[in-house]
This record gives structure tokens, C-alpha cells and sequence, in this order.
């Protein structure tokens, strides 16, 4: 869907709507000491309804582009939210995928997921591969790929490839194409190609989060696939595009969680470029002609050219469905979706309409079972 919105230097320009999917991951009673239940479910593939705290005798009911309930696959994620927008960075436009939400809510299980349920990243590349090798067969094309992996910590940019690497630049150039110099670029020609770098590089993240606060859950983890295209014949024309995929920090209110020092500090910069990415979302799906905030923040700069303009993108809202997440989700859903309604239906009274699973339910790769944990 296309709108006008105005551009920092006031003239308007057609810029394309962030797609918003919400994913609720399974019920685990690992999470639920109260042994409370659920206080969110699914009600059909675009609402959800969740209980409503200041009046049990109601839920609060919220629309979506699409809704992914607890049993959806990472195959049925990765198909109807991220297939879709693939073949246009191969003709030179930009995307973006993002998983929001509380830590816990499954971010890291949709982007990147395991061996036995691959996520969105391992399945995007995968496909990313399999349409070049289409179109360099059929078009007069040369086609190369290449990734760079970094985070932004503290408001800091970090390559996740060259680890000793110390914060980084953001620039444009004058085609208004945003890059980061000095930050490490591989050309990957197959998908192990792709592994190799990728997997130590998530483990040294990994690792290296339980020694410094949960870093994981404060940094925004920034995968970018590059795709570049160059004509066999003259005029040999030259397109790139770009597919950022992005495991972004907890969207969890550290104020409330009482943490002190340091780590509130880390909070607030993180603060800023989630609350910036709100602000710069709200912005892109108002209908109003307002000024998108992409400088006020790293990433949002960082994905000025990626996100809006003519650009694909798609947030996948992550939430839990434990009582202990309700706030949080709360937070979540009001800022995934900008319609609610209070439904005037008790949350416990009501039976559970749990939709007949369809006979030929696409399942994960590998898994013999149900899409459970
Ligand atoms: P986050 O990255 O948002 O902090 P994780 O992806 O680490 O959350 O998920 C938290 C836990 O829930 C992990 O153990 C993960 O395997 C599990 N989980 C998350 N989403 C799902 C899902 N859709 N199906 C099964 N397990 C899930
Ligand atoms: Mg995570």
C-alpha cells in the first residue's frame, strides 16, 4: 500500500506501509509459576484477544495484517511474511524483516530458530540463492551476493564479523544510499558459504551475552544480504539491493524491571532506537503527511534506505502468552496495532475455539511432531 508522506526537505513522495504480523508462540507452563494459563489467544488469522486487567468481565480485541497463532510452523511464517518480498532485491529495491517484542516472546526462535525449525534468516538466504540461480539461467544478468553481520549496542555500531572492530560510521552517499565504511562485506556463493560465517558469529554473540548483561536482549542484531546485478551487455547497468534481517533487542520496559546502573543506562540507548523505530513506523503507516525520524536514532538511520520510500518491510510482533509477559504485550500489541476494541466477554468464561487443524498442514523441515518447542 503506497501514501504520500512529506520528506525532511517538505516535498512529499510515495513511501510504502510497514506490513505488521503478530506472532504468539506456544504456552509454556516452564513460564507460568501461578500456573495461571494463557491470558491471550488467537481468534482468527488477523485478531487477537487478550484479558483486560482493569475489567475481568472483559477482553480487549486487537486487528492485525496478519496474525500467526501458537501453532504456526516456521515454513507458514516464513512463506505468507518473508517469501513474498524476496524477488525485489533482485532488481535493485530494498527490504527488511524485524522481529519485535518482549525477551522471551520467541525473536530469536522466528529469525534465526534451530536446526530442527530454521527461522526466517536460515530459509530467506536459502531462498535468496535458489531465485538468483533461476534468474541468472533465464536473463542476461551476472549476479553476486554478499552479507555483513553487525549489531548496534548502546547506540554503538559493532561488526558481528570482525569482532575486535570498534564502533562504526553511518553515511550516505550522494545517491542517498546509506553505508557503513570499514565494515566487513563477504561475497557468499552458496548457502554453507553463508553458514560458516554466520553461526560463529551468532555463538560469539551468544556467548559473549551471558558475561555482559544479557547483551543479547539489548542489541539489535543486523543481518544484510546484498544482492548485486550487472547487465551481460552494454549499457552493462549495475543494481543492488538489500535485505535487512533483524533480531531486535527486548521491547520490555527496563523501568519497570528495577534495574540500576549501568544497565539502565544500556536500557535508555536502547530505548532509543526502539523507541525511534516506533516512532519512525508510526510515522511511515500514519496517514497524515508527517516527517519520518530516521536520523534521531542508529538504526533507524542505518535503515533509512530499507525501510519506507519504495522499500519492503515487514515487523513480525513476537509476544508470549503468560501472565508474567502481560504488560509487555500490552506494550507490544498497542504498538503493532492501532486498533482495539474492548469486547465485553470475560476471558475465562469463554470456550477456547480452537480451529480445526486443515488435513495437509505444511510442516516444519525435519520435524516428525507438532510445531511444538
Ligand atoms: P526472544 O529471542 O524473543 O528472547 P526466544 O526466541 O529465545 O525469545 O524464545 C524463548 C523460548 O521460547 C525459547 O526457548 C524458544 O525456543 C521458545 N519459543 C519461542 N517461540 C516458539 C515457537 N513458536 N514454538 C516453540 N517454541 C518457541
Ligand atoms: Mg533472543
Amino acid at each position: 500500500m503506497a501514501q504520500r508522506v512529506a520528506t525532511s526537505d517538505g516535498a512529499a513522495k510515495k513511501t510504502s506501509r510497514v506490513r505488521v504480523a503478530v506472532r504468539l508462540r506456544p504456552y509454556m507452563g516452564g513460564e507460568d509459576e501461578k500456573d495461571e494459563g494463557p491470558c491471550v489467544r488467537g481468534l482468527d488469522s488477523q485478531n487477537l484477544e487478550i484479558v483486560n486487567w482493569r475489567n475481568a468481565t472483559e477482553t480487549v480485541k486487537y486487528h492485525f495484517d496478519v496474525f500467526h497463532d501458537e501453532k504456526t510452523t516456521q515454513q507458514e511464517v516464513f512463506l505468507s511474511s518473508v517469501k513474498p518480498i524476496l524477488p525485489h532485491i533482485l532488481t535493485g529495491q530494498n527490504a527488511s524483516v524485524f522481529a519485535y517484542g518482549p525477551t522471551g516472546a520467541g525473536k530469536t526462535h522466528t529469525m534465526m530458530g534451530s536446526s530442527d525449525q530454521p527461522g526466517v534468516i536460515p530459509r530467506a538466504v536459502r531462498e535468496v540463492f535458489k531465485l538468483v540461480k533461476v534468474k541468472a539461467d533465464e536473463e542476461g544478468w551476472d549476479y553476486s551476493i554478499g552479507m555483513s553481520y553487525l549489531e548496534i549496542y548502546n547506540e554503538k555500531v559493532l561488526d558481528l564479523l570482525s569482532p575486535s572492530s570498534q564502533d562504526l560510521p553511518i553515511r550516505e552517499n550522494k545517491d542517498k544510499n546509506i553505508f557503513i565504511p570499514g565494515l566487513t562485506h563477504t561475497t557468499i556463493s552458496c548457502f554453507s558459504d553463508f553458514d560458516k560465517q554466520f553461526v560463529p558469529a551468532s555463538l560469539n554473540r551468544t556467548t559473549a551475552s551471558t558475561k555482559l548483561n544479557q547483551r543479547s536482549s539489548r542489541s539489535h542484531a543486523i543481518l544484510l544480504i546484498k544482492v548485486v546485478r550487472t547487465q551481460r551487455a552494454a549499457p552493462h547497468r549495475k543494481q543492488t539491493g538489500k535485505l535487512y534481517l533483524i533480531d531486535l533487542a527486548g521491547s520490555e520496559d527496563n523501568r519497570r524491571t528495577g534495574n540500576q546502573g549501568i544497565r539502565l543506562k544500556e536500557s535508555g540507548a536502547i530505548n532509543l532506537s526502539l523507541f525511534t523505530l516506533n516512532k519512525v513506523v508510526d510515522s511511515l503507516n500514519s496517514s497524515a503527511a508527517v516527517r519520518v525520524p530516521y536520523r534521531d536514532s542508529k538504526l533507524t538511520r542505518l535503515l533509512q534506505d530499507s525501510l519506507g520510500g519504495s522499500s519492503h518491510s515487514v515487523m513480525i510482533t513476537n509476544i508470549a502468552p503468560e501472565y508474567k509477559y502481560y504488560f509487555d504485550t500490552f506494550g507490544a500489541l498497542n504498538f503493532a496495532s492501532k486498533s482495539k476494541l474492548v469486547v465485553n466477554k470475560p476471558f475465562t468464561c469463554e470456550t477456547v475455539a480452537v480451529p480445526a487443524m486443515p488435513v495437509k498442514r505444511a510442516r516444519d523441515d525435519h520435524t516428525a511432531g507438532g510445531s511444538g518447542t
